[in-house]
């Protein structure tokens, strides 16, 4: 018996990063289209190589992308916005244009929308529909990258996003405005036939599997999608090739009889999310299908437990026989390529990784294991992967007494300030005494090339410990200056001394550790290397109270203490598997909760716990928005609840979307929120509105994203919207967000517009 093994796809970014680099330089026009082509045709090579050598069964095609894996299909399918059409440009600049705005030739138009895939942190380019929309194939690449493989020897699986995956992730937009969700469906059957053609094309190229990723099985799905995932999948049953129907990134629920019975060859599930749908799939599934078992994490970094994986696909193995396939949960694009590049991780915790490379390996000795075909040397890596796992379970670094048992001694007390916001709010009028309509920033300053330069140097080793400090206080001296002359009300240091807000946190705290390779590609070019936390976290020492007290004792204006909350840390990190997340969210809480303590001890009267990523938390499915609500909630108040009454607390935001949260965000009891608004003309607050929001809010009236200068009549109407809404005694004035990423020249008169706006608008009452 075997069993069949591959992936869902594979980063394609380059272990070194070589995707990334090829593409900048050819945007900076250092090199020419056929050399970006040849470099990426050689990676495309050496990751089909590296499957193959892990002894996959199949090399996966159609996982490549210059940019994103959607934007591909949407140029095949001939999904390309009137914008971009003008211009008779070479396919490769149309596509860089639609995700860049821009392109080494042609002329500049509005980029296409980028977001979210699904709960991770990869952003794809949303396909734009027109109402009528049609749907002309371009399969040339696809094709080429298919005969690469072909001539390389391989034995190829396409993968695409699916039909309804791919239409449910794009809007329809007229005249510049989205039109309703039905609206989507009326272009199916016009898709479906050139999902057709382009799969019969596959065929014809004597392709054998194509994978069509339907990862919105793991949604809540209206009615009307549920019925055409039937319908669409009965018109592509007959196409000459096999078709694997690949759910990830949750639970089937509700979906499990609709994605099992769909007429297609084979079944993909996620078994490190969903583990416990394994035996209704394998009552329901018919049998002539293919299950393909997702046992190895695509989501994180960590060894897979072999022998428990072993166990769980027992069963299956033994019903199913060869027509079980094993794969990792989904594509490895969500996890960094090559651990064994990592020469400065200590042995003892790189022992516990598995990085996309290793996981193809685990995917195929647990084939071997499953068959119960285990040579002499795979028996060595298995007694290796156990023995890995066993010193990660009884290791001292990861589990500390100290840190379990505090968590273990909270009480309902430490999760409430001493006096609800109405006290709170006197008792912090009187300590600060500000005016109305009170004007701050968000925390950060611009980043300018010679903060950059410091940091590099003392990373390097050229500046010494002492040089670097000094430089870092220049600058929270001048930015502390620069803010008194522009008479805002409540300062901050302007974050020089960080390079960015996770990773300064993490490196401070216990239980975290950083790679030197681990990129993740986030959209594009750009690619992220989020902190592994591997143990207990605590808290060493303070963080950043020096540097605020520094600030503080430069002026006499109330200076904001900047901290990143214990959300926003969990969510951008490879956080640990072996405890429930809420459990590492509130050991970070508690880390944050000293912080809090620390600043307002050294004189900080005002603190902003940051927490950008508190919607993105979100779990994919409704039913679990409660549970996660709660403990992100819970772990903010953690953080934050020690403040004594005058202490006032704020936290930030940057996105739009409250209304179906605006429960949580109120019950976060921050003193004040400040929040993105001003692209969105103060229609956000509607949410705060309705909800008759008890605390104070600063939305955004200066839009950081753009290089332009608002006016001070534009600021002024903005927040006249937001007195409609909002009681005037309860609003602030500031920029949308932090403004590290512009320029001194930009953010100077930006601002001075900002404050002279909250002046008039005091004159006016
Ligand atoms: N305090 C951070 C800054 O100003 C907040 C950044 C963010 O919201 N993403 O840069
Ligand atoms: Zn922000």
């Amino acid at each position: 018996m075997s069993y069949t093994v591959h992936t869902l796809g594979y980063p394609r970014i380059g272990a070194q990063r070589e995707l990334k680099k090829a593409v900048e330089a050819y945007w900076a026009g250092q090199i020419n289209q056929t050399e970006l082509e040849q470099q990426a045709q050689a990676l495309r090579a050496r990751h089909w190589q590296e499957q193959q050598q892990a002894g996959l069964d199949f090399v996966t095609v159609g996982d490549f992308a210059f940019y994103d894996q959607v934007l591909n299909l949407s140029q095949l399918l001939g999904v390309i916005p009137a914008r971009f059409q003008d211009a008779p440009a070479e396919e490769l600049d149309t596509y860089f244009r639609m995700a860049r705005g821009r392109a080494p030739t042609g002329q500049p138009a509005a980029a296409c929308e980028m977001t979210k895939w699904f709960d991770t942190n990869y952003h794809y380019i949303v396909p734009e529909f027109d109402p009528a929309q049609s749907f002309t194939l371009a399969p040339q690449r696809l094709l080429g990258e298919v005969a690469e493989a072909q001539a390389l020897g391989h034995r190829v699986k396409v993968t695409l996003v699916g039909p309804l995956t791919y239409l449910w992730q794009g809007k329809v937009i007229a005249q510049g405005k989205t039109l309703a969700e039905a609206d989507r469906l009326a272009l199916l059957p016009d898709l479906i036939a050139a999902y057709g053609k382009l799969l019969q094309a596959l065929a014809e190229q004597q392709v054998e599997w194509v994978q069509l990723d339907e990862p919105i099985l793991a949604l809540d799905l209206p009615q009307a999608w549920k019925q055409a995932f039937e319908t669409s999948y009965h018109q592509l049953q007959s196409l000459p090739i096999k078709k694997l129907l690949a759910v990830y990134f949750g639970s089937l629920q509700d979906n499990l009889g609709l994605a099992v019975g769909l007429p297609v060859d084979g079944l993909h599930v996620d078994l490190v999310r969903a583990e416990q749908e394994l035996p209704a799939i394998l009552d329901r599934l018919p049998s002539y299908k293919v299950l393909s078992a997702g046992v190895v994490d695509g989501r994180n970094i960590w060894k897979t437990d072999l022998a428990a994986r072993q166990s769980l696909l027992h069963t299956a193995a033994e019903r199913l026989g060869e027509r079980l396939w094993i794969a990792p949960s989904c594509s490895l694009l969500h996890v960094p390529h090559d651990l064994a590049q990592e020469d400065q991780l200590d042995a003892e915790l790189k022992n516990w990784l598995a990085f996309a490379r290793q996981k193809l390996d685990e995917v195929t000795l647990l084939a071997a294991a499953v068959a119960g075909q285990l040579n002499a040397e795979q028996r060595q890596q298995w007694a290796a992967n156990q023995a890995a796992l066993a010193s990660r379970q009884a290791s001292t670094r990861i589990h500390k007494a100290q840190v379990q048992e505090r968590l273990a001694a909270v009480d309902a007390a430490m999760y409430q300030r001493t006096s609800p916001y109405v006290l709170r709010a006197k008792a912090q009028k009187q300590a600060l005494n500000l005016p109305l309509y009170p004007t701050t920033t968000i925390g950060s300053f611009p980043q300018t090339p010679e903060i950059r330069q410091a940091r590099r140097d003392f990373k390097a080793g050229t500046l010494s410990e002492a040089d670097y400090i000094s430089a870092m206080k220049q600058e929270i001296a001048y930015c502390v200056q620069q803010q008194e002359a522009l008479d805002i009300d409540v300062l901050v240091h302007g974050e020089a001394e960080r390079n960015d807000m996770v990773e300064y946190f993490g490196e401070q705290l216990a239980g975290y550790a950083f790679t030197r390779f681990g990129w993740v590609q986030s959209y594009g070019s750009r690619c992220v290397k989020p902190p592994v936390i591997y143990g207990d976290v605590e808290r060493p020492q303070a963080m950043t109270v020096e540097w605020s007290r520094y600030a503080q004792s430069l002026t006499a204006r109330p200076m904001k203490g900047m901290l990143t909350g214990p959300v926003t840390c969990l969510q951008w990190a490879f956080v640990r598997d072996d405890q429930p997340r809420e459990q590492t969210c509130r050991q970070i809480a508690l880390a944050l909760r000293d912080e809090v303590r620390d600043l307002e001890a050294a004189g900080i009267n005002v603190i902003q716990i940051d927490e950008p990523a508190f919607r993105e938390g979100l779990p994919l499915r409704q039913a679990d928005w409660p549970a996660y609500l709660r403990w992100a909630v819970d772990s903010f108040r953690l953080s934050a609840a020690v403040a004594q009454d005058v202490t006032q607390i704020h936290t930030h935001m940057c996105y739009s979307e409250f209304n179906d949260i605006i429960e949580a965000i109120a019950d976060l009891d921050a003193d004040v929120i400040t929040i993105e608004t001003s692209r969105s003309n103060m229609e956000l607050l509607d949410a705060f509105e309705r909800f008759d929001y008890p605390n104070e809010i600063g939305p955004g009236v200066y839009d950081i994203h753009s290089p332009n200068i608002p006016s001070v009549e534009w600021m002024v109407d903005l927040m006249a919207k937001a007195a409609a809404k909002i009681p005037a005694e309860r609003l602030w004035v500031n920029p949308d967000c932090g403004l590290k990423t512009r320029r001194w020249e930009e953010v100077t008169p930006a601002l001075e517009a900002l404050v002279q706006a909250a002046k008039q608008l005091r004159a006016r009452v």
